[in-house]
């Protein structure tokens, strides 16, 4: 069966590559997929029916906002067709995401939904492939239509889906839709903070050496005869634009970049890897050291919702393609934005709202300003003046936790050189 089509390759054709799912492995969720090389008219004719299927809603990531939207649509109107489109064939991302009890107000009454949601509440932290598999699972379960495709021209998606009204960005930080539908169009922007992040393996299992300083500390299970240490601490700008170039594609080694290392900080990751041997008898693995430099930004769309080209559709936003915060918020204004959202989307296919209220939400507009562009459904324009009073309270709230770091930092820095020489 072919399931689906995927946009790259050359001009003349457009459509070169197209995936050959095989069965979905249900125990890990992983997807295996073939792809196919083909230039030939009779496959290229076969696609071209598929992408004149009928499909009422198209979202591209299918991370944990891009589902939690799909799922909610879903269960409110269990009669649209909703297709989203991953570029990963499995989810590998495993670092640990704080849940607010409060950010899954609003959520609709389904049982399998308050099961997950049930679950993800009991968890202090929860690691981010978790959350998606969960979602995932109810998604296929659902009847979602999920593929794996790279975006790559958001702009053709119309053509691969005429039938669309909603083509919805959910694709990460470094959204393609945010540049290319939203023309990156930033209300805001800005780093409020600065870390450096030191991860590195060591043979057999390990601990935390005294988690409850500024210098955050993780060691994830034995995995394979290794284990993972990581710990991160604040720096000041001028240390974060000496250390930018080390990212996570390319992080600096202790040996190899130890002259591009500030020696203030170079003195930190030595003192903690040397206390971590010799309190735990730690053995690290020669050379498999990453350090990377991190901003803390604060960052939220001008628009976020639009009217398409094409009559009759809209382009969104949501989760950290909309906005990002720190200090343990985004995936929360991600989940509460996606429930407004999905409620939204479904209405507007199905209005359920009285034709008062409807007419109502038509004067509230020009409450919108700026986060929508267009002639957008009347139905959506509620969610665009959420999405708009919460990313300003968010990004406040951001920059007075910011300030607060900032005031407690020599306090806490001291408490922790003093707890690190003690040991
Ligand atoms: C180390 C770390 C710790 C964090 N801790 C917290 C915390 O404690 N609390 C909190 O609230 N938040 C936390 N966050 C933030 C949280 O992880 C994000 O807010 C959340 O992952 C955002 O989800 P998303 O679905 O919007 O984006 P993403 O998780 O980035 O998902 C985007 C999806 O889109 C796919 N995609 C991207 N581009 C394309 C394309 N062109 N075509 C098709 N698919 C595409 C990606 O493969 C991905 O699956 C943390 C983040 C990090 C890195």
């Amino acid at each position: 069966m072919i399931s689906q089509t995927h946009l790259i390759g050359k001009p003349q054709f457009y459509i070169t590559n197209f995936l050959f799912f095989k069965k979905l492995n249900k125990q890990n969720l992983k997807l295996n997929c073939v792809t196919i090389t083909s230039q030939n008219p009779i496959e290229l004719s076969k696609i071209m029916q598929i992408s004149n299927e009928k499909c009422d809603v198209v979202i591209s990531g299918a991370g944990p906002s891009g589902l939690w939207l799909a799922d909610q649509m879903k269960i409110h109107n269990p009669h649209l067709n909703i297709v989203v489109l991953e570029k990963r064939g499995t989810y590998t991302r495993e670092h640990s995401v704080k849940l607010k009890r409060s950010s899954f107000r609003g959520i609709p009454d389904h049982p399998e939904l308050k099961e997950i949601v049930g679950k993800f509440k009991q968890k202090k932290f929860i690691k981010i492939n978790v959350i998606e598999q969960e979602l995932k699972t109810l998604a296929l379960k659902l009847g979602i239509d999920i593929r794996i495709q790279e975006v790559v021209k958001p702009t053709l998606l119309p053509q691969q889906f005429p039938h669309a009204k909603f083509f919805i960005g959910a694709d990460g930080a470094h959204s393609i839709f945010r540049k290319e539908i939203f023309k990156e169009n930033l209300k805001l922007k800005k780093s409020l903070k600065y870390l450096v992040e030191v991860k590195y393996d060591v043979w057999g299992n390990s601990n935390t050496l005294h988690p409850q300083t500024c210098l955050k500390e993780g060691v994830s299970g034995k995995n394979e005869e290794k284990s993972s240490v990581s710990f991160r601490f604040f720096v000041n700008e001028d240390v974060y634009q000496q250390l930018k170039e080390a990212r996570f594609n390319n992080p600096y080694k202790l040996e190899t970049h130890k002259h591009l290392i500030p020696p203030q900080t170079l003195s930190t990751i030595n003192r903690w890897i040397d206390k971590r041997e010799s309190r735990l008898g730690e053995k690290k693995v020669e050379n498999s050291e990453r350090i990377t430099a991190i901003p803390l930004e604060v960052y939220a769309t001008k628009t976020f919702l639009k009217e398409g080209v094409k009559s009759g559709t809209t382009w969104g936003l949501i989760g950290d393609a909309a906005m990002g915060f720190p200090f343990f918020r985004s995936m929360n204004t991600s989940l509460l934005s996606g429930t407004i959202l999905a409620r939204a989307i479904a209405n507007s296919f199905s209005p359920s709202r009285p034709l008062l209220q409807r007419k109502i939400l038509a004067y509230a507009r020009p409450i919108a300003g700026s986060s929508i562009e267009g002639n957008i459904p009347n139905d959506l324009v509620s969610a665009a003046v959420y999405f708009q009073i919460l990313s300003t309270l968010e990004s406040l709230a951001a920059q007075i936790k910011s300030l607060g770091i900032s005031a407690l930092q020599p306090f806490i820095q001291g408490a922790s050189n003093r707890k690190l020489k003690s040991l």
